[in-house]
């Protein structure tokens, strides 16, 4: 199945194109619909099989029709375990969202770096991509709204639970507006895994590509 059956917009499909991503990887091609549809998502594939592509590209399109109405706080938050995946997805993002006429503005945000220069940086920010304990950190003095969040996406879940985030995942998870899309993505499904998909999705697409033997 090519990327044009997806659902995604010209300009995206074009720049998947200059990307060479010429087909979608299983994941994409059952997640990106799924997401487009606005539905909560269970996606668990291994490393390496497109997972990041799989969410950007249909989050960004989404992000396209509600940019006008609801700019002026973060729209779609990102929580990864490390700050080294929160700047790669930052980077997918900010490659794809190049395409768009509708400009979107990508922040990451992880601890170990200062803070005063991430707190100038969230004005008009669309897309946080954030390291759970910073995020808290910046929730804490004020200088972002979670109020807006229409996408949620747990990246890397797995890890996440493994380095013990467990808390502070879920003390954002208080902050976030009940109405919301909910993604979360993961190498491998584990009990506590479970539990946590339990309470966070509704009613998820659960897709779950096999390795090959
Ligand atoms: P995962 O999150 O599942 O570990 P990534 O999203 O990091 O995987 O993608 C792994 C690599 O595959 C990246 O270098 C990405 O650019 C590339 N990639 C993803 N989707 C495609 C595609 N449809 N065609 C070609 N390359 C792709
Ligand atoms: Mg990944």
């Amino acid at each position: 199945m090519p990327f044009s059956s997806l659902g995604l917009s010209p300009a995206l499909l074009k720049a998947l194109t200059d990307q060479n991503f010429t087909l979608p990887t299983p994941i994409q091609e059952a997640a990106i619909p799924a997401i487009l549809n606005k539905q909560d998502v269970l996606g668990i594939a291994k490393t390496g099989s497109g997972k990041t592509a799989a969410y950007v590209l249909p989050v960004l399109m989404n992000l396209q029709q509600s940019i006008g109405v609801k700019n002026r706080h973060v729209n779609v938050l990102v929580l990864t375990p490390t700050r080294e995946l929160a700047e790669q997805v930052k980077e997918v993002f900010k490659t794809f969202s190049k395409a768009l006429t509708q400009p979107v503005k990508t922040l990451a945000v992880y601890g170990g770096v200062s803070i005063n220069p991430q707190m100038m940086a969230l004005q008009g920010v669309h897309v946080l991509v954030a390291t759970p304990g910073r995020l808290l950190e910046l929730v804490d003095s004020n200088s972002v709204s979670l109020a807006s969040i229409q996408t949620l996406v747990l990246d890397e879940a797995d890890k996440m639970l493994n380095l013990g985030f467990k808390e502070e995942v879920n003390k954002i998870l208080a902050l976030l507006p009940k109405q919301r899309q909910n993604i979360l993505l993961s190498a491998t499904l584990s009990n506590d895994l479970e539990h946590i998909h339990q309470i966070l999705l509704h009613e998820p697409v659960v897709i779950k590509i096999a390795e090959e033997e």
